[in-house]
């Protein structure tokens, strides 16, 4: 769990939040002209990169607000969180520092061994 501070209401549990996809995803505006692959590409095909990433939350259980957030996913830093409509913020964030590369922390993965400061360097 984490503190998530939405923009509305501020700092919340993560319970209360949803994860809405990728942010900043333009919907196209010459539908009809679009291909089948073309389509399926807006539809279903997002970046899913390891580190800084730009996603679309909604305040589920509290303002039903939906906002951007800028977050490491592989550590689950967040970096920025801003109100749909405005710019997206300039970060920078660290990446993973575990010798297998692994995220210390966060990585989302419970099969994945957390690596501690000073674990595994016999
Ligand atoms: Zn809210």
């Amino acid at each position: 769990m984490f503190l998530i501070t939405c923009p509305y209401c501020g700092p919340r549990d993560q319970s209360e939040f949803s994860n809405a996809g990728e942010a900043h995803i333009a919907r196209p505006t010459n539908g009809e002209e679009l291909s089948d692959e073309q389509w399926a590409d807006f539809v279903f095909l997002r970046t899913n990169p390891k580190g800084l990433f730009a996603e679309r939350w909604v305040h589920t259980a509290g303002c039903r607000r939906f906002f951007n957030m800028l977050r490491n996913t592989a550590t689950d830093e967040i970096l920025a969180v801003y109100r749909i409509g405005e710019p997206r913020p300039q970060v920078t964030t660290a990446g993973p520092v575990t010798p297998s590369g692994e995220a210390p922390i966060g990585s989302g993965n419970d099969a994945v061994k957390v690596m501690r400061p000073g674990e595994g360097t016999e």
